[in-house]
């Protein structure tokens, strides 16, 4: 690799230097058990960790004892949403989602459905956007949560939070939020969002990989949720297992770093955004999925007509980019998300994600700008079906 520059910052961000530095000590000297309170060494362990939880706690405005450390937004979607379905069984048993939920979601759902749940998926409109009547008029008497994302991870459309947070409130219903993405890149306030229970993940703001955070709000109600993993009683009895000290430390100094830098890196990453931007889109028969709603800063979906993105990836192989989610790439489906939001099969194939990330360069997006447009063309001279289109015989 010459040149690697990478713009897949939405399927895992690069660690950042000064996250390792901070972890260090606790993957060697400070090595205690966290829960070792016997002795002065996992003490030390165990403040360590509850540091990092004022400080994850801080970046969204919670209070630290809302903060529940897992091993990332998956176990963190899987903890709320089941336990949910368990503990509201008095109420009900059905569930709205939207079609553009991550996998992690979508797939709990369908593990929920086997087990008795009945799901409402809301569709979204061409841009990425749902329609909040349609989910007003979805909530019933028996409907006990609804679950919809912040910021999607393929488009980085973002939805209105604080308004689906009101309908929530209005039937007395659960508001699950996962902010998997939004949280790190761009400022998130849980009281403005008024969600009950949001994830986050240490990986997608350039902490270490395994470990994330579940937020449930503390209400004179308690949310009830339990456990997913049963054993020691850590974390409150709410996950068991012995605490990621050096993974939690690491997301503690990802979180303080965000929450200084945030403001300022967010928009200088939407200047790069918005250059890549209008470059590709310069480019004929090419389009921004999602450009209609509001959207994360640093990210863009762009469809390059009868071109398939795997080729495009082929090309320009210097260049890390995703089409589709990570999650489900290798896999010959079109995104979920794109189809949702009304794509062809064609055109959802002919997709690419470019997120950009804390260490991406003015240099980075110039050499993709010129690699991209290089490939599309090359790819585009070669291919009949372009000549159809460009005969005007095909859209
Ligand atoms: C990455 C991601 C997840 C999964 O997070 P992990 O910490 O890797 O389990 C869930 N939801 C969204 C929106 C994501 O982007």
């Amino acid at each position: 690799m010459d040149r690697f520059i990478y713009l897949d910052n939405n399927a895992t961000t690069p660690l950042d230097p000064r996250v390792l530095e901070a972890m260090m000590p606790y993957l060697t000297t400070h090595f205690a058990n966290a829960s070792s309170v016997t002795h002065h060494a996992g003490r030390m362990a165990a403040t360590a960790v509850e540091r990092a939880r004022e400080t994850v706690a801080a970046l969204i405005g919670a209070a630290p004892r809302e903060i529940t450390f897992t091993s990332g937004a998956t176990e963190a979607i899987n903890t709320a949403l089941k336990g949910v379905f368990e503990h509201y069984q008095g109420k009900g048993r059905h569930f709205i989602t939207c079609l553009t939920e991550h996998k992690a979601v979508l797939d709990t759902f369908a593990y929920l459905e086997k087990k008795g749940a009945e799901v409402t998926y809301l569709p979204v409109d061409s841009a990425g956007m749902l329609d909040l009547d349609a989910l007003e008029t979805a909530i019933r008497p028996d409907t006990v949560l609804v679950a919809v994302m912040l910021a999607n991870n393929e488009t980085g459309v973002l939805h209105p939070a604080a308004d689906i947070a009101a309908i929530t409130q209005r039937h007395d219903t659960l508001f699950f939020c996962d902010a998997t993405q939004a949280v790190g890149r761009i400022p998130v306030d849980i009281a403005g969002l008024g969600a009950d229970l949001l994830c986050l993940s240490g990986h997608k703001f350039y902490g270490p990989k395994g470990v994330g955070a579940l937020y449930i709000k503390r209400r004179s109600k308690p949310i009830q949720t339990g456990a997913l993993l049963h054993g020691g009683g850590q974390e409150n009895r709410l996950r068991a297992g012995t605490l990621n000290v050096p993974g939690i430390v690491g997301m503690g100094k990802a979180a303080a770093i965000a929450a200084e830098e945030i403001q300022t890196e967010s928009g200088q990453l939407k200047a790069l955004r918005d250059k890549l931007e209008a470059a590709l889109t310069g480019l004929p028969a090419s389009f921004i999925n999602g450009s209609a709603a509001p959207r994360l800063p640093h990210v863009t979906n762009i469809t390059f007509r009868h071109v398939k993105a795997d080729q495009i990836m082929t090309a320009a192989r210097d260049i890390a980019m995703a089409s589709g989610s990570a999650c489900v790439s290798g896999t010959r489906d079109p995104s979920h998300v794109l189809k949702a939001m009304g794509l062809s099969d064609a055109d959802a194939h002919a997709s690419l994600r470019l997120s950009l990330g804390r260490f991406n360069t003015d240099a980075d997006v110039e050499v993709c700008i010129g690699q991209l447009t290089a490939a599309i063309g090359k790819l585009r001279a070669s291919s009949p079906i372009w000549q159809l289109h460009q005969a005007g015989l095909m859209d």
